[in-house]
């Protein structure tokens, strides 16, 4: 079993995650991120997208909103605005927000708007599909 390190997994709500973990993969900006003990010091921002951390042998899946992750040789630190898990996840109340997302993008709106509804719908589809992918 792989050597562990120490995770901390922060939302804007809620402590979501606090303990040992033997691997940890993130979808960072530029593609998967995959941390190990002994992992080089990096700071990186988070997109929108899943993350899967393993404890105890066993993989955890979460939808993360948008955050940044400090990784430590012995320890790794996310703070994101919002962490569920597949069974966590409400999928009525997140295809309802695809569908104001997606109502307000055939509507005019200003840049700053476009990228609030945008980011919205990120967060809709990206819940959506780890509901459906990790939770039958
Ligand atoms: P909505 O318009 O439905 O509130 P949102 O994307 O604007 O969606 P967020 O601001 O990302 O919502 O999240 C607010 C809080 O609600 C967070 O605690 C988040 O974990 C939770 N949340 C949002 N959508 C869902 C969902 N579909 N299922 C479970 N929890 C959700």
């Amino acid at each position: 079993m792989a050597k562990k390190f120490h995770l901390e997994i922060i939302a804007t709500d809620r402590v979501f995650y606090e303990g040992d973990c033997e691997h940890l993969v993130i979808t960072a900006i530029d593609g998967l991120l995959g941390i190990l003990y002994g992992h080089e010091p990096l700071v990186t921002s988070l997109p929108t997208g899943e993350l899967k951390y393993m404890v105890d042998g066993k993989w955890r899946y979460a939808a993360i909103s948008e955050g940044f992750i400090q990784v430590m040789p012995e320890s790794s630190i996310i703070l994101a605005d919002t962490c569920e898990l597949p069974e966590e996840i409400d999928i009525k109340r997140a295809e309802e927000a695809r569908e104001r997302a997606e109502e307000r993008l055939r509507q005019k709106q200003s840049i700053k708007e476009y990228y609030q509804t945008q980011a919205a719908l990120n967060r809709a589809m990206n819940r959506l599909k780890i509901s459906q992918k990790h939770f039958k």
